[in-house]
C-alpha cells in the first residue's frame, strides 16, 4: 500500500512568500483573471444588480470578476436595496469631493453659521484591525443610506491602497486638504463628541445646531454616546451637516432600534441574515494589487480541488501549549463534524480517492500548517493544506501586511465550508462575503480543548460584540436582545447580538 499522498501539498511547491512577492509585482496572473471573467455571464458579474453596470474601466479588476471565485450566492438583494444603492450613488456623485456642494459644505466647518447646506456628510474613521474596520465601515454605510448622508472615509495609513472606490464616478476618500485633523481630535474628551454635547446640553431644538458632531460608537462608548440609538436624539443629529463617526463594531442590528429607520430597513432587507453579505459584496472590492495576490494564490493552490475547507485561526498567545491544544481542537472539530476524513487507510482497493480537498489555513502563526500536514502524511486521502502567509503579529497600518490580511479574508470567502475562530471579526467578514454559516472554534483556548470543540453559528451575520443595552425611555441598562426582533445572542459571545431570520427570540 502506498503511503504517498495523491496530492502533493502545494504549499510546499508554492511557498507562503508568494503572497508577498506577488504584492510587490503586478499582473502575476492576468490570464487567470481573463479566463475567469470570460466564463461568467454579465448578470452574474453584477451580483444580481447589487453593483451598478456603469463602471467599465480596468482600474478595479475585482469589481466584476469576483463572482466566479465564490460559490454562487442564493441570496438575492431586494429590489428596494438595488434602488436605494443607485439613488445613493447619484447622491454621492452630486455631493462628493470635487463638487460645488462639497466645497460649500466644507466652509461650514470654518464658519458654522455660513448658511444652509444641500448635502450632509458622514465621515468614517478607522479603528482596530481590518476585520473590525470592514464591519464598522459597512455599518456606517448603511447608516449613511438611511440618513441621506454622503459617506466619506479617513483613509488612515493604507485603506486607499487596499480597496477600490465603491461608488461609480466619485470618490469616498476625504481629500488630503480636509480641514479636520483626525489624529488630534475625536477622542473621548472632544467637545464635539455627541455624548459630551448631550452632557453639556449644548444641543437641543432651541439652540443653533453645530456644524459638526462626533459620534463615538466604539466598544468603549458610554450611556450618553449610546443615545445615538434613541429616536429623539437621532432627530437632533439629523440636522447637523457634518457627522464624524468612529466605531470598531458591526452596529447594524442597533439601527433597527430607531423607529424612523425600522420600516425602511425591513424593506431593504426582508432577509435579516444576509445584511452584511449584501453590504460587504457591494462595498469591498480589493484593489488591483491585492486582487493579483488573491487570484495568483487561488489559481496555484485552490483552483484544482473538488472542495475547499477554510480554517481561520485567531489565537491569543503563540506559546507551544496553546498551539498544541488548538491543533487538537481543529482535529476534534473537523473530524467530529465530518468536515475532514479521519486519517485511516479506509480504501482497501488501493484506488486513490476521487475527491480532493484543499484546506486553506489562515493564521498569524506558522506552526499549525506542519502539524496538520503531519497528521495526514502517508494517507492517500486527497487532502492538501495551504497557508498563504504567517505574519507572526498584527501590524495594522503596514500596507503589505494589510494587503495580505485582505487577500486572506477574500480567499476564505471562496471556500465551500468555513471553520472560524470565536470573537474574530476577520472570520466574520470572510463568512459574510462568502455567504457561509461557519463552524466556530470555541474559545479563546487557555488550558484545555473545549468540549465540544466547535459549534455551528446561528447565521452568517457578524456578531455585534458590544450592543448598546441602553434604555432610551428610562436611561440605564436594558438588554437590546429583549427589545429587538430578529436578533439572538451570538454563539461565540453570549453578550453579543446577531441578526437572524425567524422573528423575535
Ligand atoms: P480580530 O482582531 O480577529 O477581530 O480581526 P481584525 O482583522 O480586526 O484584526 C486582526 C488583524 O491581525 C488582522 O486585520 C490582520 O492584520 C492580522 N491577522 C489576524 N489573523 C490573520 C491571518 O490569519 N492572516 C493575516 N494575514 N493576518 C491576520
Amino acid at each position: 500500500m502506498s503511503h504517498v499522498p495523491n496530492i502533493l501539498p502545494l504549499a510546499v511547491i508554492i511557498p507562503p512568500l508568494v503572497l508577498f512577492l506577488a504584492y510587490k509585482g503586478v499582473s502575476v496572473c492576468e490570464e487567470a483573471v481573463e479566463s475567469a471573467s470570460d466564463s461568467n455571464g454579465a448578470e452574474d458579474q453584477l451580483l444580481d444588480e447589487l453593483l451598478a453596470s456603469s463602471v467599465h474601466d480596468r482600474s478595479c479588476l475585482s469589481r466584476y470578476r469576483s463572482a466566479p471565485y465564490r460559490r454562487e450566492s442564493p441570496y438575492k438583494p431586494s429590489a428596494d436595496l438595488v434602488k436605494s444603492l443607485r439613488r445613493y450613488e447619484a447622491l454621492h456623485k452630486s455631493c462628493g469631493p470635487q463638487t460645488e456642494a462639497f466645497e460649500k459644505s466644507m466652509l461650514l466647518l470654518k464658519n458654522p453659521h455660513g448658511g444652509p447646506s444641500r448635502c450632509k456628510y458622514l465621515v468614517w474613521t478607522p479603528e482596530n484591525g481590518l476585520g473590525n474596520r470592514m464591519l464598522s465601515l459597512a455599518s456606517t454605510f448603511l447608516y449613511a443610506l438611511l440618513s441621506d448622508r454622503v459617506l466619506l472615509i479617513d483613509r488612515g495609513k493604507d485603506l486607499d491602497s487596499l480597496f477600490c472606490e465603491p461608488f461609480p464616478g466619485s470618490s469616498w476618500l476625504l481629500p488630503p486638504d480636509f480641514p479636520l485633523k483626525f489624529r488630534a481630535v475625536f477622542n473621548k474628551t472632544d467637545p464635539h463628541r455627541f455624548g459630551n454635547i448631550l452632557r453639556s446640553r449644548s444641543i437641543s431644538d432651541d439652540v443653533p445646531q453645530p456644524a459638526m458632531v462626533y459620534a463615538h460608537l466604539s466598544h468603549d462608548y458610554d450611556d450618553q454616546d449610546k443615545r445615538f440609538y434613541c429616536e429623539a436624539d437621532q432627530k437632533l443629529l439629523h440636522q447637523v451637516p457634518w457627522m464624524v463617526l468612529r466605531s470598531d463594531q458591526y452596529f447594524v442590528p442597533a439601527l433597527f432600534l430607531l423607529p424612523s429607520f425600522e420600516r425602511r430597513l425591513h424593506q431593504l432587507f426582508p432577509q435579516k441574515e444576509v445584511i452584511f453579505h449584501h453590504l460587504g459584496r457591494y462595498l469591498f472590492h480589493p484593489s488591483n494589487p491585492v486582487w493579483d495576490l488573491i487570484i495568483s494564490y487561488f489559481e496555484a493552490n485552490l483552483a484544482g480541488a473538488t472542495e475547499t475547507l477554510g480554517i481561520q485561526l485567531r489565537i491569543y498567545g503563540s506559546e507551544n501549549p496553546i498551539i498544541k491544544l488548538v491543533t487538537r481542537q481543529i482535529l476534534n472539530c473537523t473530524w467530529g463534524e465530518k468536515l475532514l476524513p479521519l486519517p485511516v487507510a479506509h480504501n482497501s482497493t488501493g484506488i486513490p480517492s476521487q475527491k480532493t480537498v484543499s484546506v486553506l489555513l489562515t493564521s498569524l502563526h506558522s506552526e499549525f500548517l506542519g502539524r496538520l500536514e503531519n497528521v495526514y502524511r502517508g494517507f492517500s486521502l486527497g487532502i492538501s493544506f495551504h497557508q498563504p502567509s504567517h505574519e507572526e503579529r498584527q501590524q495594522t497600518g503596514r500596507e503589505a501586511h494589510d494587503a495580505k490580511a485582505l487577500a486572506e479574508i477574500f480567499l476564505l470567502s471562496t471556500a465551500d465550508t468555513l471553520v472560524t475562530s470565536a470573537w474574530s471579526t476577520f472570520g466574520y467578514v470572510a463568512q459574510g462575503l462568502g455567504g457561509l454559516t461557519p463552524w466556530i472554534l470555541r474559545g479563546p483556548v487557555h488550558a484545555a480543548v473545549p468540549q465540544p470543540a466547535c459549534v455551528r453559528a446561528t447565521s452568517m451575520e457578524p456578531c455585534f460584540h458590544f450592543p448598546p443595552n441602553y434604555d432610551c425611555a428610562a436611561g440605564g441598562f436594558l438588554e437590546t436582545t429583549t427589545v429587538l426582533p430578529y436578533t439572538t445572542q451570538c454563539r461565540d459571545r453570549i453578550s453579543g447580538l446577531q441578526m437572524v431570520d425567524g422573528g423575535s427570540t
